[in-house]
Order: C-alpha cells, then structure tokens, then sequence
C-alpha cells in the first residue's frame, strides 16, 4: 500500500500561553492567567526531537508578541533548524520594529488579527481600552512590516484576520479591500455567537 503521509514532513501548532493585552468580545479564551505559560523544557528539551522531522510550526496565543522568551524561540528553531518554516498569529498591537526585525531575520511569516478597516469597528468589539488607538497602532505596525518586505524583497505578513461578529459584518467588504489593496491575503472567520441572523444573511450574500 502507497504511504502517503511522510514522517519527514510534519507540522507543528503551540500554543504557549494565555497571556493577551486585548480582550476581544469575539475571544474563544476563557481565561487570560498571566501566571501560567509553557515549560520552557518541553519547547527547548522535550520537543527537540519532533523538530527534526517538522517542516511548519504555528505559534498562537494569547498573544505571542506578549509572551516572554518568545522571540529567543523563534531565533533558537531559526538557527538550530533552519528548515523549519515558522509561523505566528498575533493581535499586531505589538508586532514592533523589534518583532518585524526578527521575522525578517528568521523568515517568520505572520498573520496579523487586524479585525476591521476601521478603528470605530474595531473599538466595538474591545472591552479594555481605546480600541481606535489600538487598531491605529496595529494598522502601523502592518504597514511598517510591509516597508521591510519591500526593503528585503521576501513577504513577512501571510494574512490579514478578521472575526466576523455582529460589530462588524457591515465592514467584511472594506476589510477585504483594504487588505487587497495592501497586497495581503485575507482570512475571514466567523463567530456564529456574535452574528444574528440577519447579519449572517447580509455576509453570506
Ligand atoms: S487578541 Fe486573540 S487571544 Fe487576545 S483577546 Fe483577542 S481573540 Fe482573545
């Protein structure tokens, strides 16, 4: 019999921690501890050897950018398995100069929960502080990332998120637009608690 699944040839999601520094309505998580994240021995000693035989790693929150000992993570898989294509999901809200220097070092590629075209839409879905000056800070910091792409010629953004709840299913379509008009590819998810009906109508036209 053909085996068609290869034991060279797989991937990696970790979660590390719970940690976030925003507090979605939308958010699957029913606990943000700060306490608590991943031993440090099963990411550097007890997974070290699924690395030899993982091609992607996906690393989620929480918030990653927030986590500590992250991006000494990130450069460690880099330079110990260079083939290993590595990933992360974050908020953006702190994907700084540092963060955006590092993915272009390590080719980290990212997905950045940008979550509306707008920052009155994404206010309305934060309930811990000023929602319009957070998303004006991750829309920076997506747009500096995209400055270094253009400097190092090698994509670091892969997509641009955004949870559908009934705060913003009226802004799915400048979302798309914006983000094709950035050049980045979208992902759209949909939150059935957030949405109504009528909403889901309108979304799924
Ligand atoms: S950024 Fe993600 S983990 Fe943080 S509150 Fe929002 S949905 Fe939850």
């Amino acid at each position: 019999m053909r085996n068609y699944r290869s034991f060279e040839n797989m991937s990696l999601v970790i979660s590390p921690s719970l940690l976030c520094n925003l507090r979605c309505g939308f958010c699957f998580q029913t606990s943000f501890d700060h306490s608590v994240f991943l031993n440090v021995r099963i990411l550097y000693e007890e997974l070290r050897p699924a690395y030899l035989h993982t091609t992607d790693l996906l690393l989620l929150g929480g918030e990653i950018t927030i986590t500590p000992g992250m991006k000494e993570y990130v450069r460690y898989l880099k330079s110990s398995f260079p083939n290993i294509r590595i990933a992360m999901v974050t908020n953006g809200a702190q994907f700084n100069e540092e963060w955006i220097e590092l993915a272009a070092e390590t080719g980290l590629k990212v997905t950045v929960s940008l979550n509306a075209s707008n920052g009155n839409t994404y206010h309305a879905d934060q309930s811990r502080g000023n929602g319009r000056k957070i998303w004006k800070r991750t829309l920076t910091n997506v747009v500096k990332t995209i400055i270094k792409e253009q400097q190092i010629q090698r994509p670091i953004l892969d997509k641009l998120s955004m949870v559908i709840t009934r705060n913003t299913y009226t802004d799915v379509r400048s979302f798309v637009m914006m983000a094709f008009f950035l050049r980045v590819n979208v992902k759209i998810l949909y939150n059935c608690n957030g949405v109504d009906e009528k909403s889901a109508e309108v979304t799924g036209s």
